[in-house]
This record gives C-alpha cells, structure tokens and sequence, in this order.
C-alpha cells in the first residue's frame, strides 16, 4: 500500500509552520521512485499508539517531521518522543517541524514521557527534541530529566537520545551523558559543504567535536550519527564523513535518503538507489563502523530498537 499524500494541502500547512520558508522560490516535489514505498498509517495497533501519545499531550517526531516510516513503526509502538515543546528555534532547509518561538518548558513532559513508554512497553525507546537555542543549557536537563524518569518507571527500556548540539553551551553535554543513556546519537545529517544551506544554525565540525565529546565521557556507551544523502553530496564527500565519524569514535552509522517535504524546502538533488545504499553500507562496514543501517527508507530512530541489540551483540563479538 502507499500513502496518498495532498502536496497542496502539506504546501499550505508549510507556510503556516515554517514562516523562514514562505518567501524561498518555490521547488516542484520529485515523484518518488518505486522503491520507496510504506504502508499506510491505520489499523488497531496503529491507533493505539497514537492514542497513548494524545493521552499523554506528547509530541513525536514521527508526526512532526512528517515521517514515511510512521504507519511501520507505530503499528509496532515504536514512537520516537520529541521534547522540550514542538517549536524549533531553527529552520533547517530539510526539516519539516514547526519553526518559531518556543513556548515555557514544561517540567511535567518527562514524566509523561515515562508513563507512555511504560504504556506502550517499549524494550528500547528513542527521545529526541527540538532545538532549543532560546534557554540557558539548550535544554540539556530535560534530556537528563527523561531518561532518569524513564528509567524509574520502566528500569528494563534502555534508552537512547537524539539531541540538538545545544550550541556548545558550557556543560551541555556533560549533563546529559551524566544521565548515562544507552546510545547517544547526533545527526551531522550532510556533508560540510552542504551545511550554509541545509544547517545554516549548525557547525559541521562542532557536532564532530559533541560526538567526540560524548565518547569522552562515556567510553563504553554507544555513539550514533546520521546522514541523508540525495541533497548533492558526491560518494567521495560522504566517505570523508565516515572518516570523521571513526576518528570521533562513533559507533552506529545511519544513512537514508533525504525526502522533500514541501516546495518551500531544500531541492531534492536525485534519489540514491538500493544498490548505492548497500554500496554505502558496506563501505562504511569497512571503515570499522560496529553497525550500520543504509537504506532508502532509513531513518535515525527506525528499527532502532532490533539496532540496538544488534549493536550491543557486534561490540560483544570483539570481546
Ligand atoms: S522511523 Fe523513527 S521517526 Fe520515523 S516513524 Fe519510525 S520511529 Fe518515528
């Protein structure tokens, strides 16, 4: 089955959620090609997850950036908890969740979040955030909030986080990974090149140096990052990212290809296909990655739970 979607109709909630974007030249959306395809949100699993994440007045990420993967994934109860508010203080040009001016904090979030993991009784649960330029620790204490929550409620999820890079505020970094999460995971998302265009809020090489960090602190936890591909990087610039991930000691690659969600968004360049995926995946294997998932469809939190046990069994291995 595939997902029918109205491009007018994402068009027009675009303008409304993304106002950075309303004065861009517009650029038609490509039709995708066969190989991506999802099934169809809907179904008794599907809503059930959707109504724990309603019940509980959380944000996911799956809904907010617009996610292929959510009718898989929910009908799994895989929902990936986005926190601190659903208000980016970025605009990123790939990004599709609302932009603007954040509302307070709201301290009761992390233990909302807990209770609905405790819900929907994940094994494995992925909390990632908007960009919260606007306070003080870019919202580094919340991380640490939810994942202590999460673990008082549910002792047995191990948890993994996708954080902003807080701008490198001072002891940012420090609070979160003092919380310990199981996998800790950064998206560079492009190549250097790209990031005036794609990240213009973002530096390449101070998300290196958060990645880097992170493993300093805590050695023997997972460090994870992500890339899409199809904004105009060439294979030569990616593998140079792969160099850089292994000197920051990363651990877990993920690779997917980037979607255009409105015209008002970063021009899709071209659709990589399969067989560049898997040419990708084993490139990086080789460059010492202890996991790697690169497909069409691939995204930082898909399968992320199968991942994790797959990543926990590959370090093993070496031992
Ligand atoms: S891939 Fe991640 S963001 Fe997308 S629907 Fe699945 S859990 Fe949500």
């Amino acid at each position: 089955m595939t997902v029918v979607i109205d491009q007018n109709e994402k068009d027009r909630r675009a303008q409304q959620r993304h106002p950075e974007k309303a004065h861009r030249p517009d650029t038609p959306v490509q039709r995708k090609p066969e190989w991506i395809r999802v099934k169809a949100p809907g179904g008794r699993e599907y809503t059930s997850t959707e109504s724990v994440v309603r019940e509980h007045g959380l944000h996911t990420v799956c809904e907010e950036a617009g996610c292929p993967n959510i009718g898989e994934c929910w009908t799994h109860r895989h929902a990936t908890m986005m926190i601190l508010g659903d208000t980016c203080t970025r605009a990123c040009a790939f990004c599709n969740v609302k932009t603007g001016l954040p509302g307070l904090l709201d301290a009761g979030e992390p233990g909302r979040v807990a209770e609905a993991v405790a819900r929907l009784g994940l094994k494995h649960v992925v909390v990632t955030s908007v960009d919260r330029d606007d306070l003080p620790d870019g919202g580094a204490k919340h991380f640490a909030d939810t994942i202590n929550a999460i673990r008082a409620a549910s002792a047995d999820t191990t948890v993994e986080v996708l954080t902003p890079d807080f701008r490198g505020k001072a002891g940012a970094i420090e609070t979160v990974m003092a919380a310990r999460p199981d996998v800790f995971n950064h998206n560079l998302e492009t190549v250097p090149r790209l990031y005036l265009n794609i990240r213009p809020g973002a530096r390449y090489y101070a998300s290196l140096r958060l990645l880097d960090r992170a493993k300093d602190l805590v050695p023997d936890g997972f460090t994870k990052s992500g890339l899409m591909v199809g904004l105009g990087e060439t294979r030569e610039e990616i593998m140079q990212v792969m160099d850089d991930l292994r000197t920051a000691g990363v651990d877990f690659l993920t690779i997917g290809q980037y979607l255009q969600p409105t015209k008002k968004h970063a021009a899709l360049d071209r659709f990589w296909t399969p067989d560049e995926f898997k040419g990708l995946e084993a490139t990086a294997r080789a460059k010492g990655f202890l996991m790697v998932s690169a497909t069409p469809l691939t995204r930082s939190s898909y399968h992320a739970d199968a991942d994790f046990a797959e990543l926990k069994a590959a370090r093993a291995a070496l031992k």
